[in-house]
């Protein structure tokens, strides 16, 4: 009996023992156990209380949003058996509730999807289109000079039809296990109980100038008053459940009546239609991918999205200019200096040869050709200027970003907009119209007198610096997805984490959390000041609020992370 009692307590200390040592090594797998899936009741979203689910490591499946509420629900759906493309609809249809300052239904998105079954990269665009009756001179004065940006933004004239709904419906339609019903649901429920908004909204409402002057009486000024108190937004609730018997009601239907409507009567009228509605169709087709030299292949959206496109091209350059030490097989911190010099010229590629492919020739061959990009860069350098960035608002707070990995190793990457903090700030239905119209170039022609790619024009889709792509090792299977929001200073957030990542040895943290910086029209901007003394030119110092979201297959482990400089969460098993 003494016999048995001891070799009890010995085992009982060997599994303590080993619980402790199992946690030290996989916390993700220890939290995510205790993980309690419903939505509700609601914990508040301030940073203390969310900063242990920023990283994670977990062996099933994960999910990272920009807002916890919605990395939540998809985590419900992937427990209930979804797949990614069915998180991402609940995910998104929640985002546009708890986060409608960046992204909804009234908004465009970019999805990129890797079907584990064929190994086939896919891209689903539902970027915003002009309305046919758009004049390509929309946002110059009657002087012919580009309007001020914000003039540009408020109201009708800036909105594009929104693409996020048929977008979804598609990736839903071809990848989703769950009904469509089915994964609207949890979010309907959610919000007919209400939610306590994060302190990111009521910052943003707090701050916002334009939205209470064209509805002094808005339910959102709640958010302001009562910030503690539960939001209900019932419009939203009642849009749900319409779009979840049938999603088409959206373009062709009240709400699209609305929308036009709203458009149409607002200050700064626009000239949507419900045909513009009714013809909205996005677009399934192939991811854009490319292998880079050491055989790893990115993947991402294609144009009207410059982002693959950008974050390729400096990845190019990086191996040309770098080769050296990557040659050598050990990891380096790169030259900053020359790094900045990369984008600088990605940027500039961008405003001279990117836009809507439909509307402008595009040359295709010589995007990813090394001795075009590489002789052109070093010509560049001769005699590049430096010039002011023209709108400092090009670097914007708005936007979400989220990224997927299922049971099934299915993997789903998604940047999602309404372009600027509240879009045009025209709301209808619950949720607000985009302004995605105001990254077409204001101007038409540039300072030599030719022709801009990204002009305006009826039907177009202006261009967009979103980047939710997918990588694969040399052997084909996937690495990592990452992305963020940030307009088009996307593209240096991604190529810093990548960067990073592939060649400096930096784990995902490091490589979220490390400061960022940009260098666009000659002009360098920087997180932290630290930098400045890497460089020969110094940066301007500025808020460079990525929302990076990264997933990381390290061995048969998912490695997760959401930036800290937002609200973003991470959560799996
Ligand atoms: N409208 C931007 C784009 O499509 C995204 C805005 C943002 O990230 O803040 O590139």
């Amino acid at each position: 009996m003494k016999f048995v009692i001891i070799y009890t307590l010995i085992m009982k200390k060997k599994i303590i023992f080993f619980l402790l040592i199992y946690y030290l090594f996989f916390p993700g797998l220890a939290y995510s156990k205790d993980i309690n899936p419903t939505i509700q009741p609601e914990p508040s979203s301030e940073k203390e209380k969310l900063n242990k689910y920023k990283f994670g490591k977990f062996k099933n499946f994960v999910i990272v949003t920009a807002n916890d509420y919605a990395t939540r629900v998809g985590y419900q759906i992937i427990k209930k058996g979804g797949t990614a493309a069915d998180a991402a609809v609940a995910i998104q249809m929640m985002l546009g509730l708890v986060e409608p300052q960046s992204s909804g239904l009234g908004g465009g998105t970019f999805i990129t999807y890797y079907d584990q079954k064929t190994k086939r990269k896919h891209s689903f665009e539902g970027r915003e289109k002009a309305p046919q009756k758009l004049k390509n001179d929309i946002f110059l004065n009657d002087d012919g000079r580009p309007k001020k940006f914000f003039d540009a933004v408020i109201g009708g004239s800036s909105v594009g039809v929104p693409g996020t709904l048929d977008a979804l419906y598609k990736v839903h339609q071809k990848f989703g296990k769950l009904s469509w019903k089915e994964v609207i649901e949890p979010v309907i429920r959610f919000s007919e109980e209400g939610f306590i908004p994060s302190n990111r909204l009521i910052n943003a409402l707090k701050k916002e100038k334009y939205l209470f002057e064209i509805y002094p009486e808005s339910n959102f000024k709640k958010i302001v008053e009562e910030p503690k108190k539960k939001f209900f937004n019932r419009e939203y609730t009642s849009t749900l459940k319409k779009l979840s018997e049938n999603y088409k009601s959206f373009y062709n239907t009240k709400i699209a009546e609305d929308i036009v409507k709203i458009t149409n009567q607002s200050n700064s009228p626009g000239v949507l239609n419900l045909n513009d509605m009714k013809n909205y169709k996005s677009i399934h087709e192939k991811a854009l991918c490319h292998k880079l030299t050491n055989n790893y292949e990115v993947c991402g959206p294609n144009l009207p999205s410059s982002g693959t496109i950008c974050v390729v091209q400096s990845l190019i350059l990086f191996e040309q200019i770098f080769a050296e030490q990557i040659k050598s097989n050990s990891s380096f911190s790169p030259d900053l200096n020359k790094v900045l010099e990369i984008l600088d010229f990605v940027y500039f590629l961008r405003d001279r040869y990117l836009g809507d492919p439909n509307y402008v020739y595009i040359n295709k061959q010589r995007l990813f050709d090394k001795d075009f990009l590489f002789k052109n860069f070093k010509s560049f350098k001769k005699d590049s200027k430096v010039s002011s960035i023209q709108n400092i608002d090009e670097i914007l707070n708005s936007t979400s970003h989220f990224s997927i990995v299922d049971k099934s190793q299915n993997v789903l990457s998604a940047t999602s907009s309404i372009e600027s903090s509240f879009g045009s700030r025209l709301l209808t239905n619950g949720f607000f119209l985009n302004n995605q119209l105001t990254d077409f170039s204001f101007k038409i022609r540039d300072d030599e007198g030719n022709l801009i790619k990204n002009r305006p024009a009826a039907g177009k889709r202006p261009l967009s610096s979103m980047s939710p792509l997918i990588i694969f090792d040399e052997n084909e299977n996937f690495l990592m997805t990452l992305g963020s929001p940030g307009g088009k200073a996307i593209i240096s957030y991604v190529f810093k984490s990548l960067i990073s990542i592939l060649y400096s040895n930096s784990n995902i943290k490091e490589a979220i959390e490390d400061p960022n910086y940009i260098k666009i029209r000659g002009k360098i901007y920087i997180e932290d000041e630290k930098l400045n003394n890497k460089l020969a030119i110094k940066g301007v110092k500025r808020n460079l609020t990525s929302g990076l979201g990264i997933i990381f297959k390290e061995k048969e482990r998912y490695l997760a992370g959401a930036d800290s400089r937002r609200d973003g969460t991470v959560r799996g098993n």
